[in-house]
């Protein structure tokens, strides 16, 4: 088994990141949290991606209609359908719109435990309810009942993996291997004053 350090997780900043001025805030949030930025890059996804992106788990048609028809009922309001695979048909027509309206940076982030840590600093997927301090909840006002009421994908600045193997197959997704840079952090201080840089890449 590969060392817990040697964990990979993908994170998107999504266009509202980007048009909000936030890239640096968002990249220092993971960067602050001691994981390594592997690679990077930014672009204009094209529908296709996303689809595919959202679709690489079979089940994620199902488990996110069933779950959004259970967001419907507990604010005590009729789901548009009763029907899971409608209800994300829907959902991922706006996720396309949204996620394909501006360019995007994606991603990866390695280190121990590097998704779950990632989705904790990042938060819940409504940022209405997600904890304050995570960047969901701290940057963003959306909330499922304005996105629906508009019908349009909630804007929550952020896409990162759910588990270790959604990492895996989004990586792979987003990023051929050799986009991936295999190297060491130096000390901060040799970083800072070592006059050859030695070291990095050996
Ligand atoms: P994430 O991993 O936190 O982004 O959340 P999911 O993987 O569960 O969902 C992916 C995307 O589907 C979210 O970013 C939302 O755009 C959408 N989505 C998920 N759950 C709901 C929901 O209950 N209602 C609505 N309207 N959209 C949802
Ligand atoms: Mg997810």
């Amino acid at each position: 088994m590969a060392h817990h350090k040697e964990e990979r997780t993908l994170v998107i900043i999504k266009p509202d990141g980007i048009q909000r001025g936030l890239i640096g805030e968002l990249i220092g949030r993971y960067e602050r949290l001691g994981l390594k930025l592997v690679a990077l890059k930014m672009l204009v996804p094209t529908e296709q991606m996303i689809e595919e992106h959202y679709t690489l788990d079979p089940e994620w048609r199902r488990v996110t209609g069933e779950k959004t028809i259970k967001g419907y009922k507990d604010r005590g309001l009729p789901p548009p359908s009763e029907d899971p695979l409608a209800i994300t048909a829907v959902i991922l027509e706006n996720l396309k719109k949204y996620m394909t309206s501006g360019p995007v940076i994606a991603m990866v982030w390695e280190g121990a435990h590097a998704v779950e840590l990632v989705r904790k600093v990042t938060g819940g997927t409504e940022p209405r309810s997600a904890v304050p301090g995570t960047i969901r909840g701290d940057f963003v006002p959306d909330s499922y009942v304005m996105s629906d009421q508009d019908s349009r994908a909630i804007r929550n600045l952020i896409h990162a993996s759910g588990t270790v193997a959604e990492a895996e197959m989004e990586i792979k997704h987003w990023f051929k291997p050799e986009d991936i840079i295999a190297y060491r952090v130096l000390l901060h201080e040799a970083t800072l004053y070592e006059p050859e840089l030695k070291g990095i890449l050996g």
